[in-house]
């Protein structure tokens, strides 16, 4: 007699910082919930391994930094929770050029939602910083108090631990083949043979969500996985402190062409996290595992901003992962509909930017799933339906910035 299919109220698809936040939200509401993923727990294919994450509140676009205030506080309550620390705090600075669209948008948006912040000239940001980071004269640097790096591997490995803590199932080695409508719900099944069926399911799949999508309801979804380079840099001796979080070293971002963005020295003493935002379009199963982008420009850019005593010749460190990226950079939140309707949603085209909102989303998905609809928060901007209305989906005057992970 062939084994009973095991039911559940909630299966998660993909165990990558969404779909482990979103599967800890539906335990703690006492869902009976499952977590599937394809490969090992925590490996390095996807897009939440690894050792640095920035946390920032400071976006262009208005409604993103409510949600990283919010996701601040759930960052807090998880660690509380399980009694070690994933989130390591500092400020945030902001640089570019003084008339850069982007950055300007920062500024204005930070204003518009409480967030205090000081814009400082080349003069005040040398003051700052000890001296460590250089401007151009026509530069202008923005600090804010809400930075800080998430460790990520550890953090997807939390949010599983307090699941299972809250009596989820958790399976890995288990790729989904097939998501169908049967009986009031879905089944779920696996390419080993597995069935489970579940009234409800979250897709959060990463840069698979194009494939899968495509292969459960035909329709393909504006997310294209990108390969990306995470690179880390030596300190010049005598100046490995002087990066640190203890020394008031912050998380930066550089707006402009290249989009640079980096870390204080924390996982590798004596290294510095500089990579460029960006990569090149890849299938996610046939990767190169080499670097993406040239590179000349971060090594100009590393030697003009932090006056030499980085050594800007060459990287000691790189790692291979994925982005998947939305034409406007925007996050994909909604229900899959069609025949599944409210039955299914997805979370996914977190286009690079999404580590450090992954409580939050893990709480909207729970909330669509459970109750159609997101509390406190508009989810107009991640809808799909904006690719119909405009294939480069939402509209934004800082344009430049937004094509720079293409
Ligand atoms: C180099 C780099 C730097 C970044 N820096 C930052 C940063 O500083 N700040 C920030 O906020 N964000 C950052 N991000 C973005 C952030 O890491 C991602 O937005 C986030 O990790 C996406 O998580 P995810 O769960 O959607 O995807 P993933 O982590 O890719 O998880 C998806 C999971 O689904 C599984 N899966 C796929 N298909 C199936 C299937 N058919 N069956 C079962 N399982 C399946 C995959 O194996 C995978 O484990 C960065 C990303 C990269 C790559």
């Amino acid at each position: 007699m062939a084994n009973p299919i095991e039911m559940f109220d909630v299966i998660v698809i993909g165990a990558g910082i969404m779909g482990s936040c979103t599967a800890y939200e539906t335990s703690k509401r006492n869902q009976k919930t499952l977590l599937l993923e394809q490969f090992d727990f925590l490996h390095h294919r996807g897009s939440s391994h690894g050792e640095s994450r920035t946390i920032r509140a400071t976006y262009p676009e208005l409604y993103y930094p409510k949600m990283a205030l919010k996701s601040e506080t759930l960052w807090r309550e998880a660690e509380e929770q399980i009694g070690y620390k994933v989130y390591f705090k500092t400020s945030q600075f902001d640089m570019g050029h003084k008339y850069n669209k982007a950055l300007q948008a920062v500024i204005s948006s930070s204003e518009k939602n409480s967030i205090p912040v000081r814009v400082l000239d080349r003069i005040h940001v040398l003051e700052e910083f000890d001296g460590l980071i250089n401007l151009p004269e026509d530069w202008v640097g923005v600090v804010t108090e809400y930075g800080g790096v998430i460790k990520p591997t550890k953090a997807v490995s939390m949010f599983q631990t307090l699941a299972v803590k809250n009596d989820a199932f958790l399976k890995d080695n288990m790729e989904v083949v097939e998501i169908k409508k049967v009986g009031g719900g879905v089944l779920v099944s696996v390419k080993s043979g597995e069935v489970f069926w579940g009234k409800k399911c979250v897709v959060t799949v990463g840069p698979w969500m194009k494939k899968l999508v495509k292969s459960v309801t035909g329709f393909v979804l504006p997310i294209q996985p990108l390969e990306t380079t995470v690179i880390y840099w030596k300190i010049k001796e005598g100046f490995e402190s002087n990066f640190t979080i203890e020394n008031g070293f912050p998380t930066f971002a550089s707006y402009g062409e290249p989009y640079i963005y980096g870390t204080p020295s924390l996982e590798f003493p004596g290294l510095i996290k500089i990579p460029v935002h960006g990569g090149r379009p890849c299938e996610p199963n046939d990767r190169m595992w080499v670097p993406t982008l040239p590179l000349d420009p971060l090594k100009q850019w590393i030697q003009e901003k932090f006056g030499g005593v980085v050594d800007s010749t060459k990287p000691v460190m790189m790692q291979s992962c994925m982005y998947s990226v939305t034409p406007d950079e925007d996050f994909v939140i909604d229900f899959l509909g069609g025949e599944f309707g409210e039955d299914v949603v997805i979370g996914g085209g977190f286009s690079g930017h999404g580590f450090k909102m992954g409580p939050v989303v893990g709480k909207i998905l729970a909330d669509l799933v459970m109750d159609g609809e997101a509390k406190d928060v508009e989810l107009m901007h991640f809808r799909i339906d904006r690719f119909e209305k405009n294939p480069k989906g939402n509209l934004k005057n800082f344009d430049d910035q937004v094509s720079s992970a293409h």
